[in-house]
């Protein structure tokens, strides 16, 4: 279902049968509505979950970036990094906790991530990769389309990418006990 947009404007929003490699147009007006008869939140509605998040502390070195990550049923979950010297845990990395917490960890399909200080959307890094693929192998990941990044005035343009497509040649967990204890009991 897509919402009554100006022409110049196009936006797919997410459905079960979401083509996860297909480019998605998103507007940057996040009061637009862009609900689908059965409630399921847009791509634009998961991206400004995000920068929201961000956006709602000041800025710090401690908190960059915050991530959401949205189930099948349409929840949202977000987290913000937490830096510190010994370590810290990446934005991703807390919106997975927060959707554990609900009891949706395995139930995510798409995550995105929003850095401070207006940089949008951020791709994640290897760590994240592989902790998504490992835990959340169906997840998809939103990105910038590089091919339209940092094209000064036009909308931007962000690709869908599946988390196996994001890593490689992926290192394999050899613990089968492991990978069956990260699954749902
Ligand atoms: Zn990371």
């Amino acid at each position: 279902m897509i919402t009554r947009l100006p022409a110049s404007l196009h936006i797919k929003v997410f459905l079960p049968a979401l083509n996860t490699s297909a480019l998605l147009r998103v507007t940057q007006n996040p009061k637009m509505s862009t609900s689908t008869p059965h409630s399921v939140p847009s791509l634009q509605t998961l991206v400004d979950a995000a920068t929201d998040t961000i956006n709602s502390i000041p800025v710090t070195v401690l908190h960059q970036v915050a991530s959401a990550a949205i189930s099948s049923d349409g929840r949202i979950f977000t987290g913000m990094n937490v830096h510190h010297f010994a370590g810290g845990a990446c934005a991703e990395t807390v919106a997975l906790g927060n959707a554990a917490a609900n009891r949706a960890a395995d139930q995510l399909t798409h995550i995105v991530a929003v850095g401070n200080r207006n940089r949008g959307v951020i791709p994640p890094c290897g760590r994240c990769r592989q902790m998504l693929l490992d835990m959340c192998p169906g997840i998809s990941v939103v990105m910038v389309d590089e091919t339209t990044a940092g094209t000064e005035g036009r909308e931007k343009v962000f690709k869908v990418f599946p988390i196996s497509e994001l890593l490689p040649g992926a290192y394999k967990i050899v613990d089968q006990r492991y990978l069956s204890s990260i699954k749902r009991e």
